[in-house]
């Protein structure tokens, strides 16, 4: 195969939805019902299912991971003023909930053994920001990739210090750390059901708790916050967050197949490992002890003195063959966004977020990913490598 046969090839995406058949029926049982709005019988049907799964006590059907994140944070009591810690390698939505509220973030960099917060450098963060009296109210940590963080010790830390623990589970539903379900780990979890995520909804997103009465108030504020009368009274602000009855539908079919598509995604991942793992300078993701991660994303890092080329280089070759890759999250210390925040590396000398972003490659990774489509990623990548 040479490049102009391979490019004529249909796209490999990255890691698009994939419809399993049940949706449909849910569909048409929520349309025959008339619950065409938000709120329904689906949407407390997904919700029981969602609690059910994860272990939680209660959870929350929203209608994005963001909005779970800025309801989590408002629960937590952040206001105008106050600092919250944030995971720096991870996608944007994980700290723009922390600006809604007029808080600022603090960013904590990554470990090398789990790509997520070091918990060495959190506790560092904790103690220098406590120190300047500015101990933050909660602290947003991220799963990247369908991996959990190290939580044990990050709990730890959290509980020492009286800081709420949200876990931004949106890409790791599915995955376990000792045995429970990331994103039961802090008082509150949030999972996304975006259209790129290991189950979708087209839209959406679940927060967690085992703490009900706080998911009876963010349900309330999540409605715009209508108080008990006849007629449209409000005493506190509110959103229009909830999901409707219809995409809960979608998610109700999509969260039937979790485990297979966890499978799925895991077989990838290993398959990937296989194929490409004997390449010199290819460093895939480690896999944490104690977790059960779902591969949401096959990723891995390129030492390009060993390999020969780079990490665009690659993104390159795999655009050449029709094949969508991505480099790894641009840390949010390193965005203009955020350009003035406090952060607080893996060590005084190293940031490992920054290294991850400059060497970090996501592979196609979607649970509909043929075999043979597979084989087209790792030819591109052995030939990226033959040709250089
Ligand atoms: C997708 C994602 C979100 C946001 O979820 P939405 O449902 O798209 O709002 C938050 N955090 C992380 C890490 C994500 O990957």
């Amino acid at each position: 195969m040479s490049i102009s046969q391979t490019s004529i090839l249909p796209r490999i995406l990255l890691s698009p939805p994939h419809i399993s058949g049940r949706e449909q029926v849910y569909m048409e049982e929520a349309i025959h019902s008339g619950w065409i709005a938000p709120i329904g019988p689906q949407v407390d049907a997904f919700e029981r299912e969602m609690a059910a799964y994860t272990g939680s006590k209660g959870a929350l059907a929203l209608s994005s991971g963001t909005a779970a994140i800025h309801l989590a944070l408002r629960l937590a009591g952040v206001t105008q003023g106050d600092y919250v810690i944030c995971s720096t390698l991870t996608f944007v939505a994980s700290a723009n909930p922390i600006l809604y509220l007029g808080a600022t973030p603090v960013f904590v960099d990554s470990e090398p053994e789990t790509w997520n917060m070091c918990p060495l450098a959190f506790q560092r963060a904790c103690q220098a920001l406590n120190d300047k009296g500015l101990l933050p109210k909660a602290a947003v940590v991220v799963n990247l990739y369908g991996q959990s963080a190290d939580m044990a010790p990050i709990v730890e830390i959290a509980n020492r210090y009286g800081i709420t623990l949200i876990e931004d589970a949106a890409e790791s539903l599915g995955a376990f750390y000792q045995g429970k379900a990331s994103g039961t780990w802090g008082q509150f979890g949030i999972y996304s059901f975006n259209g790129n995520k290991i189950i979708t909804t087209s839209g959406g997103g679940m927060l967690v708790s085992d703490d009900t009465e706080a998911l009876d108030q963010a349900r309330f504020w999540s409605t715009q916050a209508r108080d008990t009368a006849p007629h449209y009274q409000h005493s506190e602000m509110g959103y229009n967050y909830r999901l409707s009855n219809l995409l809960a539908a979608i998610g109700r079919g999509q969260l039937e197949l979790l485990e297979e598509r966890v499978e799925r995604r895991r077989s990838i991942g290993r398959r990937y490992r296989e194929r490409l793992g004997s390449i010199p300078g290819l460093h895939f993701m480690p896999e944490a002890r104690n977790c059960r991660s779902t591969h949401w994303l096959s990723a891995l890092t390129i030492d390009e003195e060993v390999a020969g080329f780079s990490s665009q280089q690659l993104l390159s070759c795999l655009e050449q063959h029709n094949i969508e890759a991505r480099p790894v999250w641009k840390p949010l210390h390193l965005q203009p966004l955020f350009e003035s925040s406090y952060y607080y590396p893996y060590s005084e000398e190293y940031s490992v977020s920054d290294k991850l972003f400059s060497t970090g490659v996501c592979l196609p990774s979607g649970s509909s990913l043929s075999d043979e489509d597979l084989e087209r990623v790792v030819y591109a990548i052995e030939t990226c490598n033959q040709y250089r």
